[in-house]
């Protein structure tokens, strides 16, 4: 019997609303660190963008299907938001873990705030962080977190560096461009754009 464990990503966010940044943060991870798949995993209340107003998970599921139809080895996990209380990623990674090798993909914007996510110690226990680059260069996002992690936690973190051309878009710049009333431009999708324009989504403010 193969009692090798399958290599599995764990992709959490907002995607409010998901582009084609999310799917080239994915697509970076699972060839670099050869992941089986990928899990997309919307967050009901993301602990650290405590004032925004989502999408309502319905649509931001519904956005994140029309993403990833047609991709391989990639799918959306809900549970964290059937979850009661804040989307915190120790529970999700303690949830997998057992069945599959744990991959925690995140893009270098979430570094800066990382020494503050709940339980991270346990976090690095249970996957390997995969690092994917927006911005900046490593020295500099490393040199941030040097007085806040442990030195091993440090030496996990550089280990899931995947530094290759970023796709530079945010949800941010897609919901200015919406509410703005311009073009959202190549990294949203039509069906994407279609289904936010059909459900009056991201016209109001912030
Ligand atoms: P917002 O602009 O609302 O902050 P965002 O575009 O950063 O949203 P999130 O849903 O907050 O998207 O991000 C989920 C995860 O995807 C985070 O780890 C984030 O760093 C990563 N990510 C988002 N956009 C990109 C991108 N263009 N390239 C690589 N990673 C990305």
């Amino acid at each position: 019997m193969n009692s090798k464990k399958r290599r599995l990503g764990v992709f959490g966010g907002s995607f409010d609303p998901p582009h084609g940044g999310h799917l080239h943060a994915a697509r970076c991870a699972a060839q670099a660190f050869q992941l089986d798949h990928v899990l997309f995993v919307p967050a009901a209340r993301p602990p650290h963008k405590p004032g925004r107003n989502l999408a309502s998970g319905a649509h931001r599921v519904a956005l994140l299907e029309r993403l990833l139809e047609g991709e391989p080895g990639v799918s959306i996990d809900p549970r964290e938001l059937a979850r009661e209380g804040p989307s915190y990623t120790v529970d999700t990674l303690a949830e997998l873990a057992g069945e599959s090798e744990l991959f925690l993909i995140l893009g270098t914007d979430n570094l800066a705030g990382l020494p503050k996510w709940f339980q991270l110690e346990r976090i690095f226990e249970l996957a390997q962080p995969i690092v994917i680059h927006r911005a900046g260069e490593r020295e500099q996002h490393l040199k941030g977190l040097e007085a806040q992690l442990s030195p091993p936690q440090l030496k996990r973190l550089a280990r899931g560096f995947v530094e290759w051309p970023p796709v530079t878009v945010s949800s941010t710049d897609l919901r200015s461009a919406v509410r703005a009333g311009s073009g959202p431009g190549e990294h949203l999708p039509p069906a994407l754009e279609q289904y936010i324009r059909e459900h009056g989504l991201y016209r109001g403010d912030e």
